[in-house]
Formats: C-alpha cells, sequence, structure tokens
C-alpha cells in the first residue's frame, strides 16, 4: 500500500514530473506559458508532447484524448491511440501539434446557432495552466473547445478569459496601494459537492432515476429528515468504503479532497477539496462528479448529483468558495486582525458587482432541476443577497455615517488609510441561509446547483468584479488625494448598494417582501432569470471585458433556453410511461383482485374494506387518466409553441405542471395500493437502502 503522499499526484503530469523530465529550456519555456499565457513554439510543444507520451505509456496508457468541456455541462473526450505505422510494426507517437490543437467532430455539440453563422469545425486547443492527467488508460489533456472563427464553443473559455479580466483589474487596484510586484490575481475556488448514495439495484428500477436523475413520482416515507439524524452521523460502512475509494482516486489525480461527511438528507453526503485556481477547480469539479459516479458503480451504490432527486427532502448544492490571490499566494479577502483600506476596497467591489448584477448572478445557477431548490426553504431564496456578519456590518455603518468606528473590543480606529478596528474573525457568525455569504476569508456562493459546472458562476462573479474594480481604479488612478477620494468612494458605494446586505434569515416570509421593498429581484425560475443574460447590461459588462462576445451571449441563451425545454420534455415523457406502462397495468390488477374478492365474498360477509378500497381507487385511477392525458395534450401542442422562451415558458407552466397535478394523484395511490404490487421501489426503500 502506496502511503497518501507517495499516492497524490501520481496520475497527473505536474509540475514536479515536468521538472523531474523536460529539458531545462523547454521546462523554463513552459512554465512562462502557464504563468504569463505567453504563445508556445511547436519546437517546445514537440518536446513536451514526447515527454508526456513517454511517461503516460509507462503508467500503461495507450491514448490520448483532449478533454473539454462542451455546453452540455458534461466533459466530452475523443480518444486516439498513440500507435503509428513504423513498417510491419507500430510505435507509439505523440507530436507538439497534437498536443497543443484537436479537431473533434463540433457538430454534434451544441452551439446555440453559432455553427450556422460561422464555421461547421471546431478545434481544441491545450490549456496549459491545468495539468494532463491520466484517466483509464487515456492521457487526458484539459483544452478549451472554440469554433473556427475563435467563438467559444465551451465553459472554458469564458472562464479564462474572465480570470485574466479580473487580474488585469485587480492589478490595477494594487498598484494604487503601492504594490509594484505582483503579476497576476488569480481567482480561488474550494467547491463543496453535494450528493446521494443510493444502492444500485435499487436505482435500476427507477426509470425516472434512471433516465432523468430524479424521482417523478413517489410518495413521502413515514421517516424523511424530520429527526435530523443523519447530517454529521458516524459513516455507515458501505458509504465509507465509496468514501475512502474516492478520496484515493480523487488525490491520485491531484485532487485536493479534504473533508467528507453525511448531510441533512438521508443518504446524502457532502465532499470538499482545499482550494484551488478556479480554472484548475473546475476541471477538477468535474472530475470529481465523474469519479463520484463510477466508483458508486463498483460499490453496488448509485450517485445522484441531481439537484432535487427527493421530493420533501433537502436537495443538493454546491457551495462555491470563492476569493482573490495573489501569484504570491495573498488572500486578497483576508481582513486578518485589522481590515486594510485595501481589503475595504475589495469588499465594496463585491458588493457594488453583486448588487449592479445580482440577475446576472442569479442567471448563472438557472436549470431545471436547480428550480426545485432555490427558495425551498432548504436552499437560499432565489434572491440574491449578501451576508457580512456583524463584525464587517459595524465597520461598513461605520464608514457610510463617516463615524469613528469603536471594534468589539473598544478597538478605536480611524476611518480612513488607517484603519485598523481589531477584527476578531470568529465574530463572523455562519449563516448557513444565506446566498452570498462572506465567511472569514472568502464569499460563498451557495445557490449553485449540485450537477451543474461551476465555469459559470465564476466566469460572472470573475466579471462582474473585474467591471466594478475597473470603474474604482478609473476614479482613484487620477486622484490627487487618494485617501479622502477612496474614503468618499467607499462611503458612496456603500450607500448606494447596501440594499443587497441581508444578514438575516433569508428563508422567512418576511425577507420576501422586504427584498421587495429594497427593489432586489426576485427571479423565481430559470425562465423568469434567463432573459437577464441578453439584457444591454450583461451584454456591456461582458463585451467590455472581452468575455464573451455578443452573439456568444445569445447562443448561450439559446443553449440555456434549449437545455430547459429538453429536460422537461424527457421528465414527462418518462412520467408518462411509467404511469401509463406500470403504474396503471398495477392499479388495475389489485382493483381486479378486490372486485373479485367483493363478488365472492358478498352478500355472504363484511366488504366493506374491499369496497371503500376499490372506490378511492377508481377515483384516482380516473383522476390520473384524465390528467395523463392532459399531459400528453400538452406535450403534443409544445411542438406548435414558436420562439425559444416562449416554449420554454409553456414547458414551465403548462407541461411541468401538468406533470406535478398527475404525480398528486399518482403519489396517493401508491399509499393505497399493496406494496408488492406497487411496481418501483419506494422512497423509503431508495432513502434508507444503503443506511442499514
Ligand atoms: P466550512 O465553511 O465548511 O466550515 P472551510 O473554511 O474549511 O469550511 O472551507 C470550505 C471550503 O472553502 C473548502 O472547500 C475550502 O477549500 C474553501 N476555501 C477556503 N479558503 C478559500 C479561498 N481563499 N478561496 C476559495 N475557497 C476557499
Ligand atoms: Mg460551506
Amino acid at each position: 500500500m502506496k502511503s497518501v503522499p507517495e499516492l497524490y499526484g501520481s496520475l497527473v503530469f505536474n509540475d514536479t514530473v515536468m521538472q523531474a523530465r523536460l529539458p531545462k529550456d523547454t521546462y523554463r519555456a513552459l512554465k512562462k506559458t502557464i504563468s504569463q499565457g505567453t504563445h508556445l513554439d511547436l519546437d517546445v510543444a514537440n518536446v513536451v508532447a514526447s515527454v508526456m507520451k513517454d511517461w503516460a505509456v509507462e503508467k500503461g496508457a495507450t491514448h490520448f484524448t483532449h478533454w473539454f468541456q462542451p455546453m452540455t455541462g458534461i466533459t466530452a473526450e475523443k480518444h486516439d491511440s498513440f500507435i503509428s505505422p513504423d513498417g510491419s510494426k507500430v510505435i507509439m507517437e505523440f507530436s507538439g501539434k497534437e498536443l497543443v490543437r484537436g479537431e473533434p467532430d463540433a457538430s454534434s455539440f451544441p452551439s446555440g446557432g453559432l455553427r450556422a453563422t460561422f464555421e461547421a469545425r471546431g478545434y481544441t486547443a491545450w490549456d496549459p495552466t491545468s495539468y494532463a492527467f491520466l484517466k483509464d488508460d487515456s492521457l487526458c489533456i484539459p483544452t478549451a473547445f472554440c469554433s473556427y472563427g475563435g467563438q467559444a464553443l465551451d465553459k472554458k473559455t469564458p472562464l479564462l478569459r474572465s480570470m485574466d479580466a479580473l487580474s488585469i483589474q485587480a492589478l490595477r487596484i494594487l498598484r494604487l496601494f503601492g504594490d509594484k510586484t505582483t503579476k497576476r490575481v488569480n481567482t480561488t475556488v474550494g467547491p463543496e459537492q453535494e450528493y446521494f448514495l443510493i444502492s444500485k439495484e435499487s436505482f435500476l428500477k427507477r426509470p425516472d432515476l434512471v433516465y432523468t436523475g430524479r424521482t417523478l413520482i413517489g410518495s413521502r416515507p413515514p421517516k424523511g429528515q424530520e429527526l435530523e439524524d443523519h447530517y454529521f452521523v458516524s459513516i455507515k460502512s458501505k458509504v465509507s468504503s465509496f468514501m475512502k475509494d474516492l478520496d484515493t482516486e480523487l488525490w491520485k489525480l491531484g485532487i485536493p479532497a479534504k473533508t467528507k461527511h453525511n448531510e441533512v438528507a438521508p443518504a446524502q453526503h457532502e465532499m470538499a477539496p482545499i482550494f484551488e485556481t478556479t480554472n484548475v477547480g473546475t476541471d477538477h469539479n468535474q472530475l470529481v462528479m465523474e469519479l463520484m459516479k463510477s466508483i458508486a458503480g463498483k460499490h453496488g451504490l448509485a450517485c445522484l448529483l441531481h439537484e432535487k432527486p427527493f421530493a420533501g427532502v433537502n436537495g443538493s448544492g454546491k457551495h462555491n468558495n470563492w476569493s482573490l490571490a495573489t501569484d504570491k499566494g495573498a488572500n486578497l479577502l483576508d481582513p486578518g486582525d485589522n481590515p486594510s483600506d485595501q481589503f475595504m476596497l475589495f469588499l465594496a467591489a463585491i458588493i457594488k458587482a453583486v448588487d449592479v448584477y445580482q440577475d446576472l448572478l442569479r442567471v448563472t445557477v438557472a436549470s431545471a432541476g436547480n428550480d426545485h431548490r432555490l427558495g425551498a426553504n432548504e436552499a437560499p431564496p432565489a434572491i440574491v443577497s449578501i451576508f457580512v456578519g456583524e463584525e464587517l456590518q459595524d465597520i461598513l455603518d461605520a464608514v457610510e455615517k463617516g463615524e469613528i468606528y469603536h471594534g468589539k473590543e473598544k478597538t478605536q480606529m480611524e476611518i480612513g488609510p488607517k484603519v485598523l478596528p481589531h477584527f476578531p474573525k470568529d465574530t463572523t457568525d455562519r449563516n448557513r441561509t444565506s446566498p452570498f455569504a462572506f465567511t472569514g476569508n472568502k464569499f460563498e456562493f451557495r445557490m449553485v446547483g449540485s450537477s451543474s459546472s461551476i465555469a459559470e458562476p465564476n466566469t460572472i462573479l470573475n466579471t462582474i468584479v473585474a467591471e466594478i474594480l475597473s470603474e474604482f481604479a478609473d476614479k482613484l488612478e487620477p486622484s490627487t488625494n487618494f485617501h479622502d477620494d477612496l474614503f468618499v468612494l467607499l462611503k458612496e458605494t456603500i450607500t448606494a448598494h447596501k440594499r443587497i446586505i441581508f444578514n438575516g434569515n433569508n428563508y422567512a416570509e418576511d425577507w420576501v417582501t422586504e427584498a421587495e421593498a429594497r427593489g432586489l429581484s426576485n427571479l423565481k425560475t430559470t425562465i423568469e432569470s434567463l432573459p437577464s443574460l441578453v439584457t444591454p447590461e450583461s451584454i456591456a459588462v461582458l463585451t467590455k471585458h472581452k468575455v464573451l462576445a455578443e452573439e456568444e451571449i445569445h447562443s448561450r441563451y439559446e443553449i440555456m433556453l434549449e437545455n430547459y425545454c429538453k429536460t422537461v420534455h424527457i421528465e414527462a415523457l418518462t412520467m408518462v410511461d411509467m404511469v401509463r406502462q406500470e403504474v396503471f397495468p398495477a392499479v388495475i390488477a389489485y382493483e381486479r383482485e378486490l372486485a373479485n374478492l367483493i363478488d365472492k365474498k358478498g352478500g355472504k360477509y363484511n366488504v366493506k374494506l374491499e369496497d371503500t378500497l376499490l372506490t378511492k381507487l377508481s377515483d384516482l385511477t380516473a383522476s390520473a387518466s384524465l390528467k395523463l392525458d392532459a399531459l400528453e395534450a400538452s406535450l403534443l401542442n409544445a411542438k406548435s409553441v414558436e420562439g425559444a422562451l416562449a416554449l420554454a415558458t409553456f414547458y414551465r407552466y403548462t407541461v411541468f405542471n401538468n406533470m406535478s397535478e398527475l404525480r398528486l394523484v399518482v403519489d396517493e395511490m401508491e399509499t393505497l395500493v399493496s406494496k408488492d404490487r406497487w411496481p418501483y421501489p419506494s422512497y423509503g426503500d431508495l432513502l434508507f437502502s444503503v443506511l442499514h
């Protein structure tokens, strides 16, 4: 057995391997590309490729693949073997050209109309800032995916662009505070991943879970999460051996899995990694999701990443911990003991960015799956707001009033460049209900869905913060009285944007009314929120910082609407099949049995029970049949709805509503039909099977 340090990163072509194996010049050139984004010469790429291939082949690899994240939200791979003919034999070959550029067939990936207007073909380009790694005998090369016209067809390209934008603007700010040496500011991310584990056997018996990732029918079990006896309890052995395996596989890939524990709902768990640079953290989160699924399978389990696999118990999210760090490793959102002016400026910029672009941020977490979660008293509401905690709130209040701040410890502080309150970090008590919470030295964006890529939320966060930092830099760079002008800027910003700060309970009904009075948006579903992606304000900020061009934004909007419609469509078809092909026959068979019994016993014995049951069931089947017809009819009607937004709206407010109505009746039937006749494992079977 290898020790963890020996194991860690053993499947990664990382810095240690590069340093040990690459010729010095090549290593230096590659490092320059990695740290400064300089162009990589083909000569250098050839050497890197050949060394990479030798390393991979030694470890048993036979293939290589460009590994990328198209707009489907999952990762894509196309495997080529290293073999190259050499007379009657083959040799293993891999060129620099193959390393830096690939040409998958772009036509099978969503492009939201980009391909029609531009080029049908697409190419993948190596992102050398994310290390190559080995997976299933293949050398995987993390890449960006673009059309030949250069339009992004993936989630990574805009993320990388947004990181550049943020770095440029953050450096301008650092210069204002006298920092002349920092060359790059990166954003960092640590995504806490929630998931469910159920037995594979019961999973395979549920077409809804297999096709859609969530249960479309199912009545509540007698026990749910009300006893709250699952959270943090000791992990059951089956689950714990899964987690152990997962950790090992993640560590081999250099993914810093750190904590694991049970979550609130039965069968729900969480894994949190140590934070990394955002693009690497994003790649790693994709791998985490993929490995969770495949490793679960090996343990006789199924891993559910859907935002809401079960009605009535908590759904799953992803807490996107986000911060800014210099290339020297300094965390710009760490207030330390004494929040500096520089910290206050970054904080003010984030507050303003989230307020001004709250709707755009909301778009990045919109999906059919997440609609079940946001605002459902378990996850943050659909209203975006910021939690800063008591201590920071006091400081912000003082800045706003221009008063002298007396810290909690009564340390006197002077407003201005010498802002030095004692800042006891522990007073930022945890508010679990906030969608965007300051948690000591980072912000935690909690609205992200468990199954979604974290690329988009981070792309937008980076971009909107870059925008406000650029506004601040524009104001302060020409200043001749930096101290006073900075103070005025902070005061103005806080006064104008404090409405976005809410330290109270986000689940409370009152908050909805108060947020409305404050003028905050409450975009309840995907349908309400998606149009915010294509407003003039959103387009302006994304194009100004060269994160997405206007046509790229429109293409993404189309893809998101299309994804929404397809998701609901598949759910509806699955539900129709389940109800018509299995639920109805089961209920009818049970009804027949009851009717026969009434016939036989009638007149002689008391058949009240059988009679009542049969009456109830036949009323329910009659009602379910009407609702099923309505659902099917709405699916047909969907075909004649024109326009992507209108169609998505139809799916949400007609098809989806019809599904909900049908579900109510079917779930009631489940409570009346004998358990051995019901065609599917019950909620109780699903949620408690792994525990025992
Ligand atoms: P919790 O909120 O669960 O008590 P931690 O402070 O340990 O937890 O962190 C939760 C997550 O936040 C972890 O994934 C961690 O890596 C991440 N995190 C911590 N610091 C940063 C940072 N500077 N930038 C981004 N993520 C961070
Ligand atoms: Mg957390």
